[in-house]
């Protein structure tokens, strides 16, 4: 997607702080974090959000919740952490691609 800033991430045309990246996905950490740690986990396939996932997308859907708690634990969350994924305008989704946030303070 040519508009999307995540998908310019992902393809490295705009900055950002990966902290994680495979094949399948990157993590980064949030421009404007709600904690000392706040990073979130993208699939580098541009979907929409959670209304736009379909049953082909059960596995990358999958290795991003498996990953939340790896690298929560790799940067300092081990004991705990919050994950949240707004989904739709109305659910509070400002970046339409879709992302698991994953922050929390370091313990
Ligand atoms: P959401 O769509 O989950 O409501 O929020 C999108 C999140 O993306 C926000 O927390 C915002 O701070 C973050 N964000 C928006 N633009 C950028 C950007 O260019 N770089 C980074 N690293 N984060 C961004
Ligand atoms: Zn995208």
């Amino acid at each position: 997607m040519s508009n999307c800033i995540f998908c310019k991430i992902v393809a490295g045309e705009i900055p950002a702080t990966k902290i994680y990246e495979d094949d399948d996905v990157v993590a980064f950490n949030d421009i404007r974090p709600l904690a000392p740690v706040h990073f979130m986990i993208v699939p580098k396939k541009h979907v929409e959000s959670l209304l736009a996932a379909e049953p082909v997308d059960q596995a990358l859907l999958g290795k991003i919740l498996l990953l939340a708690p790896k690298l929560a634990r790799e940067n300092g969350l081990g004991a705990g952490f919050k994950t949240s994924i707004n989904t739709g305008k109305a659910g509070g989704q400002e970046v339409f691609h879709l992302h698991v946030h994953v922050y929390g303070h370091p313990n």
